[in-house]
Formats: structure tokens, sequence, C-alpha cells
């Protein structure tokens, strides 16, 4: 089998959003893969400090970062950070997201931009950075969190569904632009997931989403890990501008 054979002294990944829901099993499932891993967080210090110590646990080197990827300041100061500690970044989780939901009469500007800002344009600004360090060093792995939603939309999220679409568009572009440094990008759709996200839906509109998933349950947020660890392997180079549903049969 081929292999993208890299001298890695250390392996370092990323995790945008790594101290709740799907993020911090997405860190764990890295660190079990024998990442070290930067563990990025927006306020939520003391979830952060958990995940820091369930990474810990799997014996790779692990820190946080306090940042809010929805700015160039915070990605700045994201970056510098990583930098410091580890110095090269060879995989990429664009996992930051929020909701501000309500149908389009209602969504204000504010809605929009902050949802386009956090979930799109921080996921812009980390590739970029991302991009730079990983062009120099030949090699690495970009995953983004879209949702079912970017892909077939849903009534009451236009802001969140368009920002999850945008991450498509923005996954295929530079999966073109970058393979030939070998690295790869791709998106992960997952559909209704077991997180504060969806924990702070009503219990009737939790209940009406669960009925279009074929599987009949919610994801369990390691479900989404699995998928992005799979993507962020070293052998995964071959596999590039795909966006993987992982919803339980809810896109069919
Ligand atoms: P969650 O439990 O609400 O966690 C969101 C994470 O994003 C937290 O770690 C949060 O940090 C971080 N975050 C939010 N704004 C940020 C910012 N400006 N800068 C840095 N970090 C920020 O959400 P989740 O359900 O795990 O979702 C994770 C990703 O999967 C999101 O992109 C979401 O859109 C996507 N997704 C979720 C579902 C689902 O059903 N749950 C389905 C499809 C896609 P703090 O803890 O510090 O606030």
């Amino acid at each position: 089998m081929r292999e993208e054979k890299q001298s890695f002294g250390r392996r370092v990944a990323l995790v945008t959003g790594g101290s709740r829901g799907i993020g911090r099993c997405v860190c764990v499932a890295l660190a079990k893969a024998g990442f070290d891993v930067c563990i990025n967080y927006a306020g939520s210090k003391q979830a952060a400090l958990q995940t820091l110590e369930l990474c810990q646990a799997q014996g790779v080197q692990a820190f946080t970062v306090q940042a809010d990827v929805s700015t160039a300041a915070g990605c700045n100061k994201l970056f510098a950070a990583l930098t410091e500690r580890f110095g090269r970044v060879d995989v990429l989780v664009n996992n930051a997201g929020i909701t501000r939901d309500g149908l389009i009469i209602r969504l204000d500007e504010e809605d929009y931009d902050q949802v386009m800002d956090t979930n799109l344009k921080g996921a812009f600004l980390c590739c970029k950075a991302a991009a730079c360090m990983m062009l120099r060093q030949r090699y690495g792995r970009i995953v983004n969190m879209s949702s079912v939603v970017g892909l077939h939309g849903n009534a009451g999220q236009a802001n969140y569904s368009a920002s999850k679409a945008g991450l498509i568009g923005l996954t295929k572009s530079l999966a073109k632009e970058l393979a030939s440094r070998s690295i790869t990008v791709n998106a992960v759709a997952p559909g209704f997931v077991a997180t504060d996200m969806t924990r702070a839906m009503p219990e009737k509109a939790q209940q009406a989403v669960l009925e279009q998933v074929p599987v009949g349950r919610a994801a369990d947020p390691e479900e989404i890990a699995r998928v992005v660890a799979f993507l962020a392997d070293e052998h995964s180079g071959y596999l590039t501008g795909q966006v993987i549903g992982v919803d339980g049969g809810m896109g069919i």
C-alpha cells in the first residue's frame, strides 16, 4: 500500500471548539491515535480543561487555547500559541460552530453575521493560517465540520445552513488548491448529534428531527469523531474534497 511517509517527530492536531460535544470527542480520538492536541475553546474553560485531562490520559501532549475563531485577532492568537508550543500542525479540524435559529423574517443581521463569522469565516481564517504551515511541511489534513443541513437546507436555519453549505465550497476549493502538496481537505456532515447544541432545542423539535432519522436515534458524538480521525489518518491521502455524511441516513 502506498504510504505518505513523513518523518514525524511528533504529529500535531488543532481542533477548534474542542471543549465540548463533538469537538471534545475529536480531541480524544486524535489523542488516542497518537496526536499531540491543541484544544481551542471560546469561553468554557472548565470544559476545555476536562478535554485536556482526557487527552493527556492517552499519553500525548496537549494544551488549551482560549480564542474566538470568528475574528482574525482570535485566529492569530490561536496560531501564535500553536506555533510557540508545537511549531507545526498536521491536522486541522474546523469544528467550532454556533446556531442562532429563526424563520427568515425574524432573523436579524446580527444573527446572520455571528453564525457566518464563527462557522465559515473562522474556518477560512484557520484554513489560511494552517495552509501556510502545511505547504511548508508538504503535508496536512484539514477536516471541516459541515452538517446535513448544509446539503439539504432546514426551515428556521437559513443562516446556519448557508454557513454549512459555504464550508462545502471552501472544502472543495481548498482540496483542489492543496492536493499537489499532499494536503487533503474534506468535510464531515453530521445529522442529529446528542450535544449541548441539540439539547438546547425544544423537546418537540428534537422529536420532529428524530423522526427523520432512518437509524431512529441521535448520533453519539464519538460516532462523528471516528470519521474525523479516519480522514485525519496519514493513510487517507487519496481521499480529498469529499463530504462524508454521518447522519443515520437522514440525507438519503
Ligand atoms: P456544542 O456542543 O455547542 O460545542 C460547540 C463548540 O464550539 C464549543 O467547544 C464552543 O466553545 C466552540 N465555539 C463556539 N463558538 C466559538 C468561537 N467563536 N471560537 C472558538 N470556539 C467556539 O456543539 P456541537 O454539537 O459539538 O457541534 C460541533 C460542530 O458540529 C459545530 O460546527 C456544529 O455546527 C456541527 N454540527 C453539530 C450537529 C449536532 O447535531 N450537534 C449536527 C451537525 C453539525 P465553548 O465551549 O468555549 O463555548
